[in-house]
């Protein structure tokens, strides 16, 4: 059986222990991991900042980034990731002290069940939380949750209310209307890069900036999609562009009977996925 780093099973998308999760968009494992996960969210929401749902995600079915062949712990289901776009993988200090605090106390009355991504010793990871420690850790940390006795000495603090967090580059209600004018400009950028985010392809900040990282993303969901077959290089040319096409000829917003499958990533093109783009939104 494959497992991850952490010790846990490798689960499929079609799995039946994958079950949706008020705190995300996208699923995680059932059982005690589930009763954690919940709890850890929970005092995340009101200690540390509000949890944006559509801006944290769970399952994925993938490996470690720029790590191949490493499966991800987000291919586990006990994974998930937090307000991403504000809190991008590799950066560091994405969180004020007093937040970084909370977020230890949290998981220190959580008995050493959670990894934060932002206690990693080399590249962090600050969105990510992941379980570990063995199954019968897990089973008596969700009892005591379950049973409802205070896990540690602090008791929660009466929530003063937080702003939710604001990405410095994303202003999310701005790209369901993003304009289908064919150029793909930082916007539009945004928007692929929060949708691969979002369906837990891209793990880096939303930038708005049309790199490696995002085609690498957009490849891998068109390979997924079974549109594309070559190499995930980062490096769109002829067969990305041609299966991007493809895949809005699917959806029936770039017809044959207007435009060409010609490998261009043309203004028509571009439209067209600036259409499909703001289908997704939300
Ligand atoms: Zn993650």
């Amino acid at each position: 059986m494959a497992v991850s780093r952490l010790g846990w099973d490798l689960l499929e998308p079609t799995s039946t222990r994958l079950v949706s999760f008020k705190w995300i968009t996208g699923k995680v494992r059932t059982g005690d991991g589930q009763v954690i996960l919940d709890y850890l969210c929970e005092r995340f929401n009101s200690e540390v900042e509000p949890i944006v749902k559509g801006w944290s995600w769970g399952y994925a079915k993938r490996d470690v980034r720029e790590a191949s062949g490493i499966p991800s712990e987000h291919q586990t289901g006990w994974a998930i990731d937090i307000n991403a776009p504000v809190h991008g993988l590799g950066l560091v200090n994405t969180f004020s002290n007093s937040d970084e605090s909370a977020i230890h106390r949290i998981l220190k009355d959580l008995g050493g069940a959670v990894r934060w991504g932002g206690d990693y010793g080399g590249r962090k990871d600050e969105m990510h939380f992941e379980l570990q420690g063995g199954l019968a850790l897990l089973k008596r940390v969700a009892d005591k949750i379950r049973a409802g006795s205070s896990l540690g000495s602090v008791t929660p603090q009466a929530s003063k209310p937080k702003p939710a967090p604001k990405p410095a580059s994303t202003r999310p209600t701005d790209y369901a209307k993003l304009a289908t004018d064919g150029k793909f400009g930082k916007q539009s950028v945004e928007a692929a890069q929060i949708l691969m985010s979002q369906i837990g392809l891209y793990e880096r900040a939303i930038d708005g900036e049309l790199g490696e990282y995002t085609w690498k993303a957009l490849q891998e969901w068109l390979t997924g999609l079974g549109h594309y077959g070559r190499a995930i290089d980062g490096k769109p040319g002829y067969y990305t562009y041609l299966a991007l096409q493809q895949f809005l000829r699917k959806k029936g917003l770039y017809p044959a009977s207007k435009w060409l499958l010609d490998g261009k990533f043309g203004p028509a093109t571009i439209a067209a996925f600036q259409k499909y783009l703001n289908t997704q939104r939300g």
